[in-house]
């Protein structure tokens, strides 16, 4: 059996449009998302920046989050057959209640959750096996533990995908459909 880290924002559900809605209601300024091709954010300030992802992590903004389609369906069969899910996300650990609600109601199974900004360390700790996550640096960082990386493909990281260096995927079915076929040969192995 496999243990497997699931990053939220970007991976489990589309969280751009909020960031970029957000930015203009707040700041008059527009982060379109076809033009996001590096991680870093530089149309804001840090503090502007700082502010919205804090309003994203709101209670109800959490909670409202909508899904990517097959993602929870994707997560459950893997659950349901022993591998282990650990949800890990990038937000204060004040964002935890509301986290595990929305998961509650999207009806994610999991076995473990951590909200912090330290992931990868916490991935060693628990011996996971494959990070599913969209950030490079998350990625980098996973690969020099020897933690296979996965994502769904955004404009910032086609790069890390183009590279052969993580699995990606357009969407969650075909990102079951890669990473089944490295679950499964793991089982035998
Ligand atoms: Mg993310």
């Amino acid at each position: 059996m496999a243990r497997i880290a699931l990053d939220i924002d970007s991976t489990l559900h589309h969280y751009w449009d909020l960031l970029d809605e957000l930015s203009q209601r707040r700041f008059g300024i527009s982060l379109p998302y076809r033009e996001q091709t590096t991680w870093s954010i530089t149309r804001l300030e840090p503090d502007q920046l700082k502010a919205l992802v804090e309003e994203t992590h709101s209670h109800d903004n959490v909670v409202d989050a909508e899904p990517y389609p097959n993602a929870v369906e994707t997560v459950r069969h893997w659950h349901e057959r022993g591998h282990y899910i650990h949800i890990t996300s990038h937000r204060s650990d004040s964002a935890r209640a509301a986290t595990e609600r929305w998961l509650e109601r999207i009806g994610m199974p999991y076995d473990d959750l951590h909200c912090s900004y330290d992931k990868v360390t916490r991935c060693v700790e628990l011996e996971i096996d494959v990070l599913v996550d969209d950030s490079p640096v998350n990625l980098d960082r996973a690969r020099e533990q020897g933690i296979l990386g996965a994502t769904i493909i955004h404009p910032w990281n086609a790069d890390v995908v183009d590279d052969n260096a993580v699995i990606g995927a357009r969407d969650w079915a075909e990102l079951r459909e890669k990473l089944d076929r490295v679950l499964n040969r793991r089982g035998r192995a």
